[in-house]
């Protein structure tokens, strides 16, 4: 087997409830996640021992040992399975760091999907599935892409019936955020009696099912919006400046600092994202639809 070459899109969420805390420590989450065309590359070649290399979007701030995701799934499979093959990774990072769009797990997920397939596992797709979810809780639906809904916190997964693509703008931020710290501040606002839990995605769903671009606008939610704005309250800049040049809707992705758009069509998110650089409240601004598939066969 030579090189083997996966995409890794990042994931946003178009319906994030956020439960309480659990005794786990974790939440209960309610969440309608979406892979979008933005993507890291990973690719996998024969080597003796398990090695990463990383280019592009804060590739200097990463670690290249097994606290980067990638290499601690790769030597979870190896170890799974009993292989003694290696694998060298390279990365190349596009999505932003501790951005909300969840780029750690999406290259978790690919080397899972590239180690696999370069060493020949035979595993199962169930298999994958639970190592995937002891990497990570968005790791499971990062292995499969598409649109889904994810309970539990947020490994159960559901694909969701949906037709069409949407067109999103992806505002990238000049600072990040820690998803343990925002979900501290959930926590923190709810105990001070702000914000509860949206557990309903229903009229999304309903949406998603005929592509309503209009109703779908309505419906998106995040209720880790809040606490992102109170740690980060310059986004508020960021969202009123989309919704000013003709978004259909702005909301923070997942626990931030990114901010997601929606356009009716890909003129539409062309024309969005050009104003929304000029604008000046964004580090960066990409174009994507999605879903974007991830690649597990
Ligand atoms: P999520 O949306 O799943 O909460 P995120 O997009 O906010 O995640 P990540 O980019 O996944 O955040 O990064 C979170 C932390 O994970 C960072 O502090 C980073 O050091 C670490 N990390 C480990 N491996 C990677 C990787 N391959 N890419 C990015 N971050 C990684």
């Amino acid at each position: 087997m030579t090189a083997v070459h996966v995409t890794a899109p990042a994931k946003i969420n178009l319906h994030l409830g956020v439960g309480p805390l659990r005794e786990d420590g974790y939440h209960d989450l309610t969440t309608v996640f979406e892979s979008v065309a933005l993507h890291d590359d990973l690719t996998a070649e024969p080597a003796d021992d398990i090695s990463l290399v990383i280019h592009g979007e804060g590739a200097h701030d990463l670690p290249t040992d097994r606290r980067n995701l990638a290499v601690l799934a790769a030597t979870e499979l190896a170890a799974y399975t009993g292989t003694r093959a290696g694998a060298r990774l390279t990365l190349t990072k596009r999505i932003p760091v501790a951005g909300g769009l969840a780029g750690g797990s999406t290259d978790a997920a690919a080397a899972l999907i590239a180690c696999n397939r370069l060493w020949n596992t035979g595993l199962t797709t169930g298999e994958l599935d639970k190592l995937a979810a002891a990497l990570g809780s968005d790791v499971p639906f990062c292995l499969h892409g598409g649109t889904a809904l994810g309970t539990g916190r947020g490994e159960q997964l559901t694909p969701v019936l949906t037709t069409g693509r949407r067109h999103w703008v992806i505002a990238i931020a000049d600072t990040e955020l820690s998803t343990p710290v925002v979900y501290r501040e959930v926590d923190r606002l709810r105990a001070a009696g702000h914000g509860h839990y949206h557990d309903d995605p229903a009229p999304l769903l309903a949406a998603l099912r005929v592509n309503d671009t209009d109703a779908i606008a309505r419906h998106l939610h995040n209720d880790m919006q809040h606490a992102a704005l109170s740690l980060r309250p310059q986004l508020t800049d960021t969202l009123e400046a989309g919704l000013a040049h003709g978004a259909l809707a702005a909301l923070v992705s997942g626990s931030g600092p990114t901010c997601v758009f929606l356009a009716r069509t890909e003129e539409h998110a062309t024309t969005l994202a050009e104003r929304l650089r000029a604008s000046g409240t964004a580090r960066a601004v990409h174009t994507g639809s999605g879903p974007a598939g991830a690649d597990l066969t």
